[in-house]
Formats: structure tokens, C-alpha cells, sequence
């Protein structure tokens, strides 16, 4: 993880040190956290709120939470609780600083008429198609509106009569008369208002003209006195319209934009409408399913707020666009949790096991630790008995040279318990192992041969009277290509990894664990992070979702392959 000197060396922080030791914006860092209220705020987002927050909390600065609901036809109020509730999770404090694009209608409004009163904005009655038209293309010139040069006061007539709902959708918009040549397309005359007879979940039915976001998200920053406008890279051809317009406008604030490359992760898609397709295609159940890479998927998952935040700091910040692999994520839950989960021992595929030579009534109890580095963690008591379970895997009737778990007539350690040995295969008429008959050495107790013989094998396991049912949720990539929209031919959806989600019935867990709460994450030993599912989990039933393997499986098969 990055120290607080090395964040400071990123280009961002580099210009906010030096524009607070020039007294630039009078000492003060004001930043803004904008998204759109139309979905749930994915991983992606987790580096904007990171950056913007990080660096106001480091200069004594705030941050704004700011949405940018000027699209009514998107937006929901669900989402802006969704979002808010995200933010907060992740460790972050707006304060008194919520605010909402919507509250400034009047005042964008304003500033139109301002626009048009000074001869910088037109209304322009091409329909959509025609503006597109119109607009030229990269290599070629726009052409000039033919509504371009309509007087202001016949621009000022039929704005107000926009706003005062007497024309359809799509009939007039309101456009920045700017330079229809200009190389920036951005530049050529955008459109800054459109009619659109749609409720607002915020303003109801108030307007049926509504701004866009080229023209909110400037005057915004600039009402609320933000200093640094700190946005993804794509935003860098909108940089010239964001200066013109408040230069144009004098507006007392004139924050200054800084761009930086977006997160893109390897085996997913981070775009809120693709997100949503899953979503309302019933790919996955819902935007906080534990396999979406949104921030309430990731928290549903196990993901604590502390390993997104170490997450963020390890990307750092570039201007280049690039792709973090998957693994850099899963490494920031288990470096958290490898020092912070106590220990617990489950079996996903219960394979029953009798000790013959264990006496019929006996039980005892075993003290294991429950972090093998943290002392302070304590220990918890394992019933041991006659009856236990172990994974099916870890047993083979006939197995390879290097296989030192369980065989016939093979001597394995059972985790803090006894050393047993396996007699006897008991099969089913299909040939199906169903239970091992093993004897244990008595003087072994504590998991350590007597004689000092080595036994390499070391095995997890339950009382089978003693343990508890459990579903248990195992997780694999939800795409099975690293950039599921790099092949244009192909939909992103065809690259869906079909084993994503393998759900275990009959799990058996140590009875300790029914105590377990939502909060809780726990290391399964050898079998990776877990905790239980908030949402599914009921009284009578436990449900657990594995967080994240032990180790990168993924990269050791690429390496293999
Ligand atoms: P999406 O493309 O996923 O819909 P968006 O940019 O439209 O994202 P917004 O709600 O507008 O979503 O985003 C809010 C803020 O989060 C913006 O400042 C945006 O630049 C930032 N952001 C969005 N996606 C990423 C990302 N992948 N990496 C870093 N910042 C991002
Ligand atoms: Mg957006």
C-alpha cells in the first residue's frame, strides 16, 4: 500500500500543493464527487470518491456530493439512496455539503437568458438528426445553423416559451454560438438546453426544459465555489467548452478541470448502462449481486471499505488509460483480511469419516488458535469425536505420486487434532466413495506424531455430530474474457462466464459459526475468505459467500496454460 508521502507525489496532488503554496484559490481545496443517479456506483467510482475525498480530507479541504440529475428519463431516487449509502460505507463524510444539479435549474436557467442576452447562445429548430448532420465530422468543418442568427429577442421569446412548455420534444434546443469550425467539436455551437416532457423525481413536473451536462456540471462547480473539478480523461476534448463558458459567463469561480484515466478492470465491464443491462436481463439478481463489481455487489460480497480504499491507493493515479487486472483487487481483501479474519474450519463437500479405534461416547474438546500470527485473537474450542467430515477431494482411493492427503493405508494430521490412518473404503452400489473407516494414534494428540514421523499432509475437518448446515456461495469471474467489449463483433454479454456462480447445498461448518453476524469474515482454512450473506441469510437458514480464494488461482492456470 502507498504511504501518504508517496500519494502525494501523483500529478493531482502535485498541482494542489502548488496552487495552495501560490495562494491560488485563496488556501482553499474544494472538490466534488458528481454522479448521475442512474445506477449503482461501481468500483470505478470507488477511485473518483477515493481522489476527491482523499484530497480535501489531506488539505484540510471538503469534498461536495454532488448529483448530476438533468436527465430525468434515467433517473431514480432509489439510486441517489443507493449512491449515498455507497459513499458513506466506503468511509466518506460529505458533511453538510449534499447537493443536487436540480436545486440550480433556476439559476442555469438564468444564465441562459444571460447567454442569449449577450449574443452567445441561439435557439436552433434542426431536428436532432439535422444538428448531427450539421455538426461535420473530425476531418471535416460543421456548417452554421440556418436558426443561427436569429435576433436575441426572438431567441429570449421562444426560450421562455420552451420553458413555458408550448413546444414538443425535440422541436427546439437551445445552443452555444461558439465556432462551427472549430477542431474541437466539443466547440461547435453544443447544445446547452433540450425540451423534454418528462418528470424530474426531484422537481416533478416544474420543467419540461432541461440542461445538459456540459452546461450544468461548469456552472455547478462554479456556484459552489469548487476549486478543483477533478474528472475521467474523456472529459479532455470538454475541457475548452467547460472554460468558455465560464469565462463567458464571468462567473466569480472558476475552478480548474484536471483529467485522469478511469479504472478499467480486466474481466469485467464498468459502464452503469452495461451494468444495467445485467441487471434488468436477469444475468445476475440484481445490482448487488456478489459478482457485479458495483460497490454494493462488492460489500454484499465481503469486501471490506479499508481493502477498496488500499485497492485505490495501489492504482495510483496516471493520465493514461490502462487496464488493472483483477488480481490486484482480490490481493487488497486478502491482505486485509489474511492479518484480521479469525480462523474456522469448513467443509464444502462432506465426505464422512469414522474413526473405529475412537471410543463410541467420547467426546473432547480442543483448543485451536484462532489466527495462526495474532495471539491476541485467542483460541476457540473444536469438538473431536468418533464421526467427522472431510472434503471429498481431500481423499483418493488411488492417487498420484505427490498426493499426501488422505489413501488407503496413508496417515494424514487432522488440523489441531490427531494423526489417523485410512483402513477401509466404504462404497455405494455405484462405485461412489461414501465413508472411510481410519484408525488415530492416541499419543498424537494436538496434531504431532509422537516418534517425531513426518506427515505431510494436513487436513481441515467438522464433528459430523457437532456441525452445522450451511449454503455456501462460491464466485468465479463474471466474464470469461479479459475485455468482454474488446471484440466489436461479439455482444459483451456472449463473454458471461457460465460457472460464475456454483452454489453448495449441505455444507457443514463448525457450530461456532452460527453465532456468526454479517459483519463478520472469517478464513475458512484452505479454502479461502467468507462471510455470510447479507440478503439471503435467514434464521434458518446460513448462507455464506466465499469473498475471495486464498491465493490467485486464475494466474497460476494462466500460467499453466
Ligand atoms: P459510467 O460510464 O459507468 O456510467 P459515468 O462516468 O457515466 O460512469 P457518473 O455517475 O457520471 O458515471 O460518474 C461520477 C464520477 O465518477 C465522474 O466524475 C466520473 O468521471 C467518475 N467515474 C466514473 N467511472 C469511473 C472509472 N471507471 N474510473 C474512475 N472514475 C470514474
Ligand atoms: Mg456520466
Amino acid at each position: 500500500m502507498t504511504t501518504t508521502q508517496e500519494k502525494s507525489r501523483d500529478f493531482i496532488r502535485t498541482i494542489i500543493a502548488e496552487d495552495l503554496k501560490n495562494n491560488k484559490h485563496g488556501g482553499r481545496v474544494v472538490t466534488r464527487f458528481p454522479p448521475e443517479p442512474n445506477g449503482f456506483l461501481h468500483i470505478g467510482h470507488a477511485k473518483s470518491i477515493c481522489l476527491n475525498f482523499g484530497v480535501a480530507l489531506e488539505n484540510n479541504g471538503v469534498c461536495h456530493m454532488r448529483f448530476d440529475d438533468t436527465n430525468p428519463s434515467k433517473e431514480e431516487l432509489a439510486y441517489v439512496e443507493a449512491i449515498k449509502k455507497d459513499v458513506q460505507w466506503l468511509g466518506f463524510d460529505w458533511g453538510a455539503n449534499l447537493f443536487f444539479a436540480s436545486d440550480y435549474f433556476e439559476q442555469l436557467y438564468d444564465y441562459g437568458i444571460q447567454l442569449i442576452k449577450m449574443g452567445k447562445a441561439y435557439v436552433c429548430s434542426l431536428s436532432a438528426d439535422d444538428i448531427r448532420q450539421y455538426r461535420g465530422t473530425l476531418t471535416e468543418p460543421g456548417r452554421e445553423s440556418p436558426f443561427r442568427n436569429r435576433s436575441v429577442e426572438e431567441n429570449l421569446d421562444l426560450f421562455t416559451r420552451m420553458r413555458a412548455g408550448e413546444f414538443a420534444d425535440g422541436t427546439h434546443v437551445l445552443r452555444a454560438k461558439i465556432d462551427m469550425t472549430s477542431g474541437n467539436i466539443n466547440m461547435r455551437d453544443p447544445v446547452l438546453y433540450r425540451i423534454l416532457h418528462a418528470s424530474h423525481h426531484r422537481t416533478g413536473d416544474t420543467w419540461c426544459l432541461y440542461p445538459m451536462y456540459d452546461y450544468t456540471h461548469p456552472i455547478s462547480d462554479a456556484i459552489e465555489g469548487i476549486t478543483h473539478s477533478l474528472c475521467t480523461l474523456e472529459f479532455e476534448d470538454h475541457r475548452p467548452f467547460y472554460d468558455w463558458l465560464l469565462d463567458t459567463l464571468g462567473t466569480p469561480c472558476h475552478p480548474q478541470q484536471i483529467e485522469f484515466a478511469r479504472l478499467n478492470l480486466t474481466y469485467t465491464v464498468m459502464s452503469k448502462r452495461k451494468l444495467l443491462q445485467l441487471v434488468n436481463e436477469k444475468y445476475v439478481s440484481g445490482w448487488d449481486d456478489p459478482r457485479m463489481l458495483t460497490i454494493s455487489g462488492l460489500r454484499r460480497r465481503g469486501y471490506t471499505p479499508a481493502s477498496l480504499r488500499g485497492f485505490c491507493d495501489t492504482i495510483g493515479l496516471a493520465k493514461r488509460e490502462s487496464s488493472v487486472e483483477m488480481g490486484v483487487l482480490e490481493n487488497a481483501i486478502r491482505n486485509d483480511l489474511n492479518d484480521t479474519a479469525p480462523r474456522a474450519m469448513a467443509v464444502l463437500h462432506p465426505l464422512k469419516v469414522i474413526i473405529t479405534n475412537y471410543p463410541e461416547g467420547r467426546e473432547e474438546e480442543l483448543a485451536i488458535d484462532n489466527h495462526p500470527k495474532n495471539p491476541e485473537m485467542g483460541k476457540r474450542q473444536v469438538t473431536f469425536c468418533r464421526e467427522i467430515f472431510i472434503e471429498q477431494d481431500d481423499f483418493m482411493e488411488e492417487p498420484p505420486k505427490k498426493f499426501f492427503r488422505l489413501a488407503p493405508g496413508q496417515e494424514v494430521r487432522l488440523r489441531a487434532a490427531y494423526l489417523i490412518t485410512c483402513d477401509k473404503v466404504i462404497k455405494d452400489a455405484d462405485g461412489k466413495v461414501t465413508e472411510l473407516h481410519c484408525t488415530y494414534d492416541p499419543a498424537s494428540r494436538g496434531g504431532s506424531a509422537p516418534d517425531g514421523r513426518k506427515v505431510k499432509g494436513t487436513l481441515h475437518w467438522v464433528s459430523a455430530r457437532h456441525a452445522i448446515s450451511a449454503e455456501i456461495r462460491l464466485y468465479d469471474r463474471l466474464f470469461n474474457m479479459e475485455n468482454p467489449e474488446a471484440d466489436k463483433e461479439t455482444n459483451f454479454k456472449s463473454h458471461l462466464n457460465p460457472d460464475s456462480l456454483q452454489i453448495l447445498a449441505g455444507c457443514r461448518l463448525e457450530p461456532a459459526l452460527a453465532g456468526a453476524t454479517v459483519s463478520d469474515r472469517f478464513q475458512f482454512e484452505r479454502l479461502g475468505y467468507f462471510c455470510l450473506d447479507c440478503l439471503d441469510t435467514s434464521p434458518g437458514k446460513l448462507v455464506f459467500n466465499r469473498i475471495v480464494t486464498l491465493r490467485d488461482s486464475w494466474e497460476k492456470m494462466e500460467k499453466s496454460n
